[in-house]
């Protein structure tokens, strides 16, 4: 598989140079130039076939010219310690469970298969790399565990004192070894300021071999494709009619990892986007008119993005053309109301927790079917419910379980370099750590 940017369709790279690369030079996003037929691939997995073995075929499939079959197995086995699950609440909603990762939400099968794939590159060429990332909670919890003691791999993390929550802070501060948390006088906005200027700075981007492990890594989202079909194979013989996929989004490289699963093979009818008040692609899909604009904080904030990058790769795949995106994807967006009263109600029906994000997806499903047959909808179920315990209590009024790996985190010391909100500061923090 080779992969192109966004912007130039005519230089195509082979996946470790994507892979490294993180943004294409013209600063656009890599997206596949064509699309493998697996078919046959895909309708050979069942309920019995493993998430890791499924994986290790895939990888082998997608990356004949960059992995022996041995390899990728190898690489399916070490990324994947954790593995989705499906579970149904009644026989036309179901869930596919991604919470069950080290940072329990989704975005720990991206970043692990990333780490895996970075560290096998940087022992193939013996280079080292830093990975320099900001956060303003969710995504570098999984950043810092997925790379974790990985070789040749330092890891600086860059969060806004004070605007993480207290569960979140301890996932960044406290695996230390080769993960470097650091505490920004500032906002987010200063914490991701800081890393685009010191990618700008040559001295330092060469001195430490700067690289971002961010969403839009090629790396972290064709794994995602993963999952999905993992549902369908677990699903298959239950899901005789219609069903769609249902995606909480902000970002949109989830929805547009399933959206890739399904040009290669996989069988879906639709996929339905569950944003929250930022609403720009519910819009665009109504009108045909995209209209960015800054994020709106809510109570699902992993989700609050106003202009998701993943909205270019997702128009690439379908020619840029209305028509063909809605033929495929449905929107729909929910009000912070909506999103709480959805959790109370499935509480009290269901005695089931549903995390905000999530809890956005089985809104959408809920609104959605009234225009759908009588189809069977998979939810991705983003995030567990006890990484957002405040938000949950105050819609149901009850504590939902924190699960043990997390839990046990909250005793554990914070070990964070404080620093000021400026470039300088952070080249201070990086000398005196790296030298
Ligand atoms: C990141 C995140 C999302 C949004 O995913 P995108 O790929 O950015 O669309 C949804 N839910 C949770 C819990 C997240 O952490």
């Amino acid at each position: 598989m080779q992969f192109a940017s966004t912007r130039h369709a005519d230089e195509s790279v082979d996946f470790p140079t994507a892979l490294h690369r993180g943004l294409a030079p013209d600063g656009g996003l890599y997206h596949p130039t064509t699309d493998p037929n697996l078919k046959t691939l895909i309708r050979g997995f069942n309920r019995d076939t493993s998430f890791v073995e499924m994986c290790g075929s895939l990888t082998a499939a997608l990356f004949p010219e960059t992995y022996t079959r041995e390899q990728a197995y190898r690489i399916a086995e070490r990324a994947f310690p954790f593995s989705p699950a499906v579970s149904h609440l009644t026989d036309s909603l179901y869930f596919l469970e991604l919470f069950h990762g080290p940072s329990c939400a989704f975005k720990d099968f991206g970043a692990s298969f990333l780490a895996t794939v970075m560290e096998d590159y940087l022992a193939s060429t013996g280079e080292r790399a830093t990975i320099l990332t900001a956060t303003s909670g969710d995504t570098g919890s999984a950043v810092a565990h997925a790379f974790h003691n990985k070789q040749n791999i330092e890891v600086v993390i860059l969060y806004p004192s004070g605007r993480v929550s207290p569960l979140q802070e301890k996932q960044l501060t406290t695996l230390t070894g080769n993960i470097t948390a650091v505490e920004v006088q500032g906002s987010f906005d200063d914490c991701q300021r800081m890393v685009k200027e010191a990618f700008l700075d040559p001295e330092l981007k060469e001195r430490y071999q700067l690289t971002s492990a961010n969403s839009i890594n090629i790396g972290r989202l064709i794994p995602q494709s993963f999952y999905y079909i993992y549902a369908f194979s677990q699903l298959r013989e239950r899901l005789h009619d219609e069903f769609l996929f249902c995606v909480p989004s902000g970002n949109f490289g989830n929805l547009t990892a399933g959206v890739l699963a399904w040009r290669w093979g996989m069988p879906a009818n639709r996929f339905l986007a569950a944003t929250n008040a930022n609403d720009e692609v519910p819009k665009y899909l109504e009108s045909g008119l995209y209209r960015p604009r800054p994020s709106i904080q809510t109570i699902a904030n992993a989700m609050d993005v106003g202009d998701p990058s993943n909205f270019e790769r997702l128009m690439q795949i379908f020619g840029n053309e209305h028509m063909a995106v809605t033929s495929m994807i449905l929107g729909h967006s929910s009000s912070d109301d909506e999103i709480r009263d959805t959790m109370r109600e499935y509480w009290t029906h269901h005695q089931v927790l549903l995390c905000p994000h999530t809890s956005a997806g089985v809104r959408a499903v809920d609104q959605a079917r009234t225009n759908l047959s009588d189809g069977a909808a998979v939810v991705l179920a983003t995030a567990h419910a006890g990484k957002f315990s405040e938000v949950v209590k105050d819609a149901t009024g009850q504590d939902p379980e924190i699960p043990e790996r997390l839990a046990k985190l909250l005793d554990l010391p914070k070990q964070a370099v404080l620093a000021e909100n400026t470039l300088e500061a952070l080249r201070n923090v990086l000398v005196d750590r790296f030298g």
